[in-house]
């Protein structure tokens, strides 16, 4: 971005009083059982399907695994939710996921366990002020991060996930294209400098991501000097400058998987660390830091908004079938458009569209 567009974006950063506490779900073993036993009958009860994310609770994961749901990114859940036969998804994650799984599946019950659930990125890119940007630049092609709202992805002409963002770019670029991307200045700085992309960025971040610091991890990899380190591209490029392997979340669950190394460190949420203690068994995993030697952070490498899905809210959503998410249909058939462009654009490419975090 030039200094004058600098000049004239304001931040859309949250300030630290906008992101609430970090809280986990605490439950004593035999609460925890009755609760999944109760959430299992509830879910057949309901002719329903759970869907997680990678950053939720390891719990909800396990129960999406043990009832025939799905655990996975947030476009890959939607699409899950598009294949399996039950009438009811209960989305376990942030509101944007909901929003896709509804707007893909329209015709299903979408419940998620707090609609309160939000997302930094999602929270800092506001539809009206947003489309007076777009306004702004009408020679530019609009791509959009997943993760934002679907009043957001209908004004967009592209949708795009952190794994196959740089494939996007580099399409719209040989096309001769030039680009306005939101939410997230990391990932699309990050997809500018690797692609060469015309791009103008809106700026906006995720407070997780962008917590991560150069310092503190280079003094871990002194104490560690031989792992390697995955990073997220939503993390400051001091960051991303350090990392071994760069990617959304399924390709860093597939890195420590395939690398040939004993330990890693990783910067995104440490919810992903769940599956990628089942993917490589036995290896280490440490949480890159946040905060630089002595500093406090915000989120501590746990989004607070991903946190608020728990074992007790899903039961009763699914008892109450509250929480059902609704999008304006005028809304959702805009915002289907560049999401079905990105799927177009992954089958032509023979690409799985894998890893918004992917968040
Ligand atoms: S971790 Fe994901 S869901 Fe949470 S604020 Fe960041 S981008 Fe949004």
């Amino acid at each position: 971005m030039s200094a004058s567009q600098q000049a004239v974006m304001r931040s859309h950063r949250l300030t630290p009083e906008q992101v609430p506490e970090t809280v986990v779900e605490q439950l004593a073993p035999v609460e925890r059982e009755a609760l999944v036993a109760r959430i299992k009958r509830l879910l057949e009860q309901e002719n329903a399907t759970l869907v997680a994310h990678y950053y939720t609770d390891s719990a909800l994961q396990e129960l999406a695994d043990a009832t025939g749901g799905y655990v996975s990114d947030s476009l890959d859940m939607a699409r899950f939710g598009s294949e399996c036969p039950s009438d009811t998804l209960v989305v376990a994650g942030v509101r944007f996921m909901g929003e896709t799984a509804k707007i893909l599946n329209p015709e299903k019950r979408i419940l998620m366990p707090d609609l309160g659930a939000d997302c930094s990125l999602d929270i800092g890119c506001p539809p009206e002020e947003f489309s007076d940007f777009c306004d702004q630049h009408p020679d530019r092609t609009v791509v959009v991060y997943a993760n934002t709202s679907a009043a957001v992805k209908a004004r967009a002409d592209w949708m795009v996930t952190s794994s196959i963002g740089l494939d996007v770019a580099r399409h719209l670029t040989e096309r001769g294209e030039k680009l306005l991307w939101a939410p997230d200045k990391h990932l699309g700085r990050y997809i500018q400098e690797q692609t060469g992309a015309d791009m103008i960025l809106w700026d906006g971040a995720c407070v997780v991501h962008e917590a991560f610091k150069a310092e503190g991890l280079a003094a871990l990899l002194q104490d560690h000097p031989g792992a390697k380190v995955l990073v997220h591209p939503e993390s400051p490029a001091a960051v991303i400058e350090m990392a071994d392997v760069v990617g959304s979340t399924t390709q860093l669950i597939q890195a420590v998987a395939e690398l040939d190394a004993d330990t890693f460190i990783v910067a995104t949420d440490n919810g992903i660390f769940h599956r990628m203690r089942q993917a490589a068994p036995g290896k280490t995993l440490l949480e890159a830091p946040t905060g630089g030697r002595g500093a406090t952070c915000v989120s501590c490498a746990h989004c607070p908004w991903m946190a608020m899905n728990g074992l007790r809210n899903l039961a009763a959503v699914l008892e109450s079938g509250s929480n059902e998410i609704q999008v304006d249909p005028a809304i959702a058939e805009r915002a289907r458009v560049p999401i079905a462009r990105l799927l177009e654009f992954a089958r032509s490419h023979k690409r799985e569209v894998l890893g918004n975090n992917d968040a």
